[in-house]
C-alpha cells in the first residue's frame, strides 16, 4: 500500500458517506483500521436505522439528514444505490459548494450526470472500491472528473491505498473494473464455499474445509502478486505428470470453469452499462 504524500492534512479531513450500507461501512472500517481518518471525523447518513448501532459503534456519527452531513463534511463518498443517486443529488446539490470534494461509488453512474446533477465546477471523483476494503485488501478504481485539481486525485489515492491496491484508470474501462473487482468478491466467496463443499464431499469437516479453501485462494493470489509470475505457470508448476492436480483442472475444463468466469464478468460489466 503505497505512502502518498499530500499537502492537506487527510486525518484533519472530515468525511461523510451519504448512504451508509455494505460499501460505505466497508470503507469507513478500512479507514479506520488504517489510522488515516478519525472516526469521529466520519458521519453516515441512511434513512432508516438500520446501519446506525454498527457505526456508531465504531466511532462514527450517524444522521438521517443528508444536507447537512454534506454541509459539515469535506469529502463526500455517494454511496446509495444507482437508482437512488440521481434524487440524493437533487437533494443536497444547494449545499455542495467549492469547499466539497464529491467522490461517487455508485456503479454504472457517468461522471457527466453527476457532475450535471451538481452545481457548476463540482469537483467529483468516481470511484469502483470493493467489499475486501474492511480488511484492507480492496481493489479501486478512480476517475477524477472535469474540475478535480491534482490534490483531490492524491487525495483519494491516499485514501484508497489505506484500502489496498488502487490505481487511477479512465471512464471507458469502468464497466469492466466492476464486473471484475467490484463484483468478484461474491465469485470468490462462491469459489471458497464451493470448494469447502468438496471437502466435506470427501470427509474434511465444514470449518476445517472452509479455512482451507479461503486460505489456498489468499495463498494462491499472493504468489501471483508476490512472485510476479503468470497464473498459468504457477498453474503448470504444481501440475505433476500423471498427479492429481491436472487430474482437477482436466474436470475444471470440462466443465468450462474459465468460460464460466469470463462469463461472469462479462455479465457484470454488461449490466453495469445497463444501469448507466
Ligand atoms: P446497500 O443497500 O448496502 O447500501 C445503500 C445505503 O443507502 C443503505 O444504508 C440505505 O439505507 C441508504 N439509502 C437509501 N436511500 C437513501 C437516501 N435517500 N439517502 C441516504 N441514504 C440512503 O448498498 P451497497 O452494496 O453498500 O451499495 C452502495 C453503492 O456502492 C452502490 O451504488 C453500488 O453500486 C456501490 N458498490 C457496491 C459494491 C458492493 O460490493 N456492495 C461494490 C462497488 C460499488
Amino acid at each position: 500500500m503505497g505512502e502518498i504524500s499530500v499537502k492537506k492534512d487527510i486525518s484533519e479531513m472530515s468525511l461523510a458517506f451519504v448512504g451508509a450500507g455494505k460499501m460505505a461501512q466497508a470503507m469507513a472500517k478500512g479507514f479506520l483500521a488504517a489510522g488515516v481518518v478519525k472516526a469521529d471525523h466520519i458521519t453516515a447518513t441512511a434513512p432508516s436505522c438500520r446501519s446506525q448501532d454498527t457505526l456508531e459503534g465504531i466511532g462514527c456519527q450517524f444522521t438521517h439528514n443528508n444536507k447537512e452531513a454534506v454541509a459539515n463534511s469535506d469529502i463526500i463518498f455517494l454511496s446509495v444505490k444507482p437508482h437512488v443517486l440521481p434524487g440524493v443529488l437533487q437533494e443536497i446539490a444547494p449545499v455542495v459548494t467549492k469547499r466539497h470534494l464529491m467522490v461517487s461509488v455508485a456503479a454504472g453512474v457517468p461522471l457527466q450526470f453527476l457532475e450535471e446533477k451538481l452545481p457548476p465546477k463540482s469537483r467529483v471523483i468516481r470511484v469502483m472500491p470493493n467489499t475486501p476494503c474492511v480488511v484492507r485488501q480492496g481493489a479501486s478504481v478512480y476517475v477524477p472528473g472535469s474540475h478535480v485539481e491534482k490534490e483531490d486525485s492524491e487525495i483519494i489515492k491516499s485514501l484508497l491505498s489505506s484500502l489496498g491496491y488502487c490505481s487511477e484508470s479512465n471512464e471507458g474501462m469502468i464497466s469492466a473494473v466492476t464486473g471484475l473487482a467490484g463484483s468478484g468478491p461474491a465469485y470468490a466467496f462462491t469459489a471458497i464455499d464451493a470448494l469447502a463443499d468438496g471437502g466435506v464431499k470427501m470427509g474434511l469437516p465444514r470449518e476445517l474445509s472452509i479455512k482451507l479453501a479461503a486460505q489456498t485462494l489468499l495463498g494462491a493470489s499472493k504468489m501471483v502478486l508476490e512472485t510476479g509470475k503468470h497464473p498459468m505457470q504457477l498453474k503448470d508448476d504444481v501440475c505433476s505428470p500423471g498427479g492429481t492436480t491436472i487430474y482437477a483442472i482436466h474436470k475444471l475444463e470440462s466443465g468450462g470453469f474459465r468460460n464460466l468466469l469470463i462469463d461472469a464478468v462479462e455479465g457484470a460489466c454488461l449490466r453495469a452499462d445497463a444501469i448507466a
